[in-house]
């Protein structure tokens, strides 16, 4: 944990989801540094801990590279004590839990696409990875190889391409008509920006789509896929759909992410798709 290193500038502040549902600084990665620089143990600042959404804004932004992420991780880890091994299996199609069990009619349009580019589509993730674990800190995370995975939470556990990331590669294959919308799935474009900035630029000059890269072009999230683990209990996913559409004339949104297609689909208002529905036949 490297919070000695902070600074208190409060650039973290500006996108952080916790701040902007709250209005509460202490509840930033600022206010969790500053406890630490103080001395206090994760005991004592479960609060702080369990506010964070794991989005990495703050660790894409901090000019001092603290790893704000890594440390929530670790103040959870500790909060279990001793955290168990996860349980893995190699797989070639990982559906993810938000997939298989909130949105199974969204799996065929994926199986077609994923076969149509050259991957195999057999579904073996019958039992959950255990990426929400990792989430909570109740597991030490490992690697396992996969091909193809569907939700961004996932790549805590599986290394392999993420779906969303090879359907921007096969723009060809993609029908978008109108003005659209894509919420960029917050963890990945903030923590690899240099790999997924230039998708989604290609996406925009292709589609004339909006995102929601703003804030000096990093990514805000709805915090929804921290509803899923323990983390985000009680967080007001319509008030952040709400703050993300406020200024966007977008007539539908599109999205790779499981859990903000749940989001957007039940707070938006506006017509949402999945990426993968939108492919060409
Ligand atoms: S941006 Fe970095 S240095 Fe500045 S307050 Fe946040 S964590 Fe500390
Ligand atoms: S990871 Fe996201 S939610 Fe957590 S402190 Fe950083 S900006 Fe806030």
């Amino acid at each position: 944990m490297n919070h000695e290193a902070c600074i208190g500038c409060g650039l973290c502040m500006l996108g952080c989801p916790a701040f902007e549902e709250t209005g509460c600084e202490v509840l930033t990665a600022k206010g969790r540094n500053r406890a630490l620089q103080a001395g206090l143990r994760a005991a004592e600042m479960t609060e702080l801990i369990w506010a964070c959404t794991m989005c990495g804004y703050c660790d894409a932004i901090c000019p001092k590279d603290v790893q704000n992420v890594a440390i929530v991780l670790a103040l959870r880890r500790e909060l279990w004590g001793t955290p168990r091994r996860s349980r893995h299996e190699q797989a070639d199609l990982v559906l993810g839990c938000t997939l298989r069990e909130r949105l199974p009619e969204l799996i065929p349009s994926i199986r077609r696409f994923v076969q149509r580019i050259g991957y195999r589509a057999d579904v073996t993730d019958a039992d959950c990875c255990g990426s929400l674990d990792v989430e909570r800190g109740a597991v030490v995370p490992t690697r396992v190889r996969a091909g193809v995975v569907c939700d961004p939470i996932c790549l805590e556990q599986y290394d392999g391409e993420f779906l969303g990331a090879l359907a921007m590669r096969h723009l060809d294959m993609f029908d978008l008509k109108g003005r659209v919308y894509y919420f960029v799935p917050p963890r990945l474009v903030n923590r690899a920006p240099e790999r997924f900035y230039a998708l989604y630029d290609a996406m925009r000059r292709r589609f004339g789509c909006e995102t929601n890269l703003d804030l000096n072009r990093l990514a805000r999230c709805t915090g929804m896929s921290s509803v899923q683990g323990l983390s985000g209990e009680g967080r007001d996913v319509k008030a952040a759909v709400e703050r993300l559409l406020a200024t966007s004339r977008a007539e539908r949104i599109i999205t790779c992410s499981p859990a903000d297609y749940l989001a957007f689909r039940d707070y938006s208002g506006r017509p949402v798709l999945f990426i993968t529905e939108c492919v060409r036949d």
